[in-house]
């Protein structure tokens, strides 16, 4: 039986095109036969997970029968206890990935839109396009966004902004002042998803005010995620926070269990371990110096960044990806984020930053 696939499938989702995850070390270790992979692809946490948040994921999964709490009871009174902000303005996600889903879904259709950067994470031209509404892509500037530029190119079906601080895979961060100054410009009739995947690594004249403005802005949302800086990306669990009502809203096209009681439990647990934090944010930052020295002793140009990776330009990008994954190292390649001409590297331990420097080096070696 043939199917007709034109006929079956909407124009919006046959014009997706499929997010491109971070090569799996399992792929690699089948596809070469080697050992001793080092990924630095997926920006996780190197030091891997919590040991508290462990040690609770291993206490829930001895309750794998029951359902997962659908309310997150718990783990939204801890996050509420660590913000300052109320549960009612927590919506929980399977990731923030299952967030911005939730927002698309909840405030667009076909003849809505949304803006986004240029550069600016793949996820939001794909949750728009999934819900046959009409993606925005404005023009960065300097890799970063281009606010005055966002705000000039807004419709009047426009409902919602996405704005990644700091970006992926570009780094940049936008300043509280600029920020504070769009959202005020902003019509209320327009939602701000302000994601903040990368929050935690942010050093301390530079974090956010993002909660405080909730109060202030009943069009902003706010998403975080536990995959990064607190080691949770297997586990996959996310927050979002919001004026309740939009809250509500997200709420309602939500499945019922979207987080695994497992996932609820080392969230619950990895916020209140600061040490392990602590330790994240400073293995990231003595990293982050290594690399970079790396980089300007092989003379590359890379983009400074306040997240937990750098991006660098290589030229043959693609073929410096494939030299580099010969020798046992997965970074990322951003084409798709019309990037052609750079590679993504996630902060690792020092040994797994100069397994990187130094197969870099060898691959520009050969691939010149
Ligand atoms: C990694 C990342 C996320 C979220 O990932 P989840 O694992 O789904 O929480 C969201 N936004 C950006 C910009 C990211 O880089």
């Amino acid at each position: 039986m043939n199917i007709d696939i034109c006929e079956i499938t909407p124009s919006h989702i046959r014009a997706i095109f499929p997010y491109a995850p971070g090569k799996p070390i399992s792929e690699l270790e089948r596809e070469l036969g080697i050992r001793d992979i080092v990924k630095l692809a997926s920006n996780e946490n190197p030091l891997g997970t919590s040991p508290k948040a462990l040690e609770a994921a291993k206490q829930a999964l001895l309750d794998a029968a029951r359902y997962p709490d659908g309310n997150g009871f718990e783990l939204k009174a801890a996050i509420s206890d660590r913000y300052g902000i109320p549960a009612e303005s927590i919506v929980l996600g399977n990731g923030s990935n299952d967030l911005l889903e939730l927002s698309a879904r909840a405030f667009l259709e076909p003849g809505r839109s949304a803006v986004f950067s240029q550069h600016a994470f793949a996820v939001y031209s794909l949750a728009v396009q999934a819900v046959g509404a009409r993606g925005i892509e404005v023009q960065a500037k300097n890799w970063g966004h281009d606010l005055d530029a966002m705000f000039s190119k807004l419709e009047d079906d426009t409902r919602i902004v996405f704005i990644a601080n700091p970006n992926n895979p570009t780094g940049t961060l936008l300043e509280k002042e600029e920020l504070a100054s769009f959202l005020k410009l902003l019509p209320s009739s327009v939602l701000v998803v302000l994601d903040e995947a990368y929050d935690e690594f942010l050093p301390p004249g530079y974090a956010s005010n993002s909660m405080e403005w909730l109060s202030d802005f009943p069009n902003l949302i706010v998403t975080r995620t536990f995959s990064k800086a607190y080691g949770l990306a297997g586990l996959r669990v996310g927050f979002a926070a919001a004026h309740p009502n939009l809250a509500d809203m997200m709420n309602r096209v939500r499945q019922p269990f979207n987080v695994n009681s497992i996932a609820q439990a080392a969230a619950i647990a990895a916020l209140s371990d600061t040490a392990f934090l602590e330790k994240s944010r400073a293995v990231n930052l003595s990293g982050m110096a290594q690399i970079r020295e790396g980089f300007e002793k092989l003379g590359l140009e890379y983009i400074p960044s306040f997240g937990n990776f750098l991006s660098f330009r290589v030229g043959h990008a693609q073929g410096i990806f494939q030299r580099l994954l010969k020798l046992g190292v997965i970074v990322r390649p951003i084409a798709g984020y019309a990037m052609p001409e750079h590679l993504r590297v996630s902060i690792g331990l020092e040994h797994e930053n100069e397994k990187f420097l130094s197969a870099l080096q060898q691959a520009i070696e050969e691939v010149k």
